[in-house]
């Protein structure tokens, strides 16, 4: 395929301004097995999030007696892409994904708290649309708080990216392939620390530094949609049961 033309007269080709976001919904407590979890659509992303533990690390010799390892899976399913996915089984990116979403939540969760144990994390792409390592990530940070794992803060993630001059947030897949910049980046909110950043492409300084605004400026949104989430159930009861719900 050409190059699509990605901007005209100021717009995206989904219609949205360069700052804006793709609608986000998060539901929690949809795998009844897993410690906790979580169902996002992020644009035309669906992706699942379920983490299982602290559990005894298996094979004991895994186990650090120091703290909890993580593990994380990403994977896509066959059907999620239009795209021919090739042979089953994790592939080179999936595997890469998988090992950067680790290093986010060792980072952030208080893995000293859970000596010789494991803390497992699946991600399910069920359909892809450009953005699914930073879905994964924001989706898994709530299945995670909703396990009540302890961290040391929500993390979220979302890409930016360069379109000629034009820095722009959150590309869908089209802008993905055809953008000249895409940087995904996943932040603690409460001191802006940086878990994860990524780069395709290049950025100057300047435009570094505005990718950087956006993205803090979109974290506000999807902070707030990850805790509403969160709340939600409890907020349920609360709604049902009136001050009897102490
Ligand atoms: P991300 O989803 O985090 O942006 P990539 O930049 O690697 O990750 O991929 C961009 C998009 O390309 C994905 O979201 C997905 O829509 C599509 N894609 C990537 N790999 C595959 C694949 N193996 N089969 C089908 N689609 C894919």
């Amino acid at each position: 395929m050409e190059k699509p033309q990605l901007i005209v007269n100021g717009l995206r080709l989904d219609g949205r301004k360069p700052d804006e976001l793709r609608p986000i919904k998060i539901e929690t407590d949809i795998i009844k097995n897993a410690s906790g979890s979580a169902y996002m659509e992020w644009g035309n992303n669906k992706v699942i999030a379920a983490v299982y533990g602290p559990k005894e690390a298996l094979p004991k010799h895994t186990g650090d007696p120091e703290k909890a390892i993580i593990k994380c899976v990403y994977s896509m399913t066959p059907f999620s892409s239009l795209e021919e996915h090739g042979r089953s089984g994790p592939n080179r990116r999936a595997i890469e994904i998988s090992k950067v979403t680790k290093e986010v939540f060792e980072n952030i969760i208080l893995v000293e708290n859970f000596p010789r144990s494991e803390i497992d994390i699946f991600i399910e792409i069920l359909q892809a649309d450009g953005g699914t390592r930073a879905a994964g990530i924001t989706a898994a940070a709530v299945a995670l708080a909703t396990s009540g794992i302890p961290m040391r803060d929500i993390p979220y993630a979302v890409s930016a990216g360069r379109v000629g001059d034009t820095v722009i947030i959150d590309l869908n897949k089209l802008e993905d392939n055809y953008s000249d910049a895409d940087m995904p980046v996943a932040i603690a909110p409460r001191n802006n620390e940086i878990l994860l950043m990524q780069m395709d492409g290049g950025l100057t300084r300047e435009q570094f530094k505005k990718a950087l605004e956006m993205i803090k400026n979109a974290g506000k949104v999807i902070t707030k949609i990850q805790r509403e989430a969160i709340k939600k159930p409890y907020e349920d009861l609360i709604n049902k049961y009136g001050a009897k719900y102490e």
